[in-house]
């Protein structure tokens, strides 16, 4: 093993360590850190007191969430952030898979179901029909 790999392992052991018993980052944690982070750089530049004061009280929240010992009150918190942002989350991953495939694919919700439905690229205007539930539409792809 050469000394980077050592150090991170340590470093992992040591993070793991410090976590035990404690909720640690998860998705409701790493969002609140991201957005802190956002209001930060905001804030260098429109150094405003009330971002400032959103900024320390986000990244306050955060952190008493990683430290919570109280798991499963954190858990249900981060749960219900989860369902809360399903929708958003959900258009995140369409945009992901977009972008990925821009070249050979094009990807569309259906209006009536929510089914994520895939077509190949420049075929022109063409009759999609979802394949869930039936639903018809036309789109140019
Ligand atoms: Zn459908």
């Amino acid at each position: 093993m050469d000394k980077m790999k050592q150090f991170g392992y340590l470093m992992q052991r040591k993070l793991a360590q410090f976590f035990n018993g404690r909720n640690g980052i998860d998705s409701l944690g790493w969002t609140c850190n991201l957005v802190a982070l956002v209001l930060l750089i905001i804030n260098l530049f429109a150094n405003s007191p009330v971002i400032y004061i959103l900024w320390v009280a986000l990244f306050g929240y955060s952190v008493f969430r990683a430290y919570s010992r109280n798991i499963s009150k954190r858990y249900a918190e981060n749960q219900k952030f989860l369902s809360m942002t399903e929708g958003i989350r959900r258009r995140i991953r369409l945009l992901k898979l977009q972008w990925r495939d821009r070249s050979v694919s094009r990807y569309y919700i259906c209006k009536s179901c929510h089914q994520q439905i895939r077509v190949p690229k420049g075929k022109g205007r063409i009759e999609i029909r979802c394949p869930k539930c039936g639903e018809r539409f036309i789109r140019k792809t």
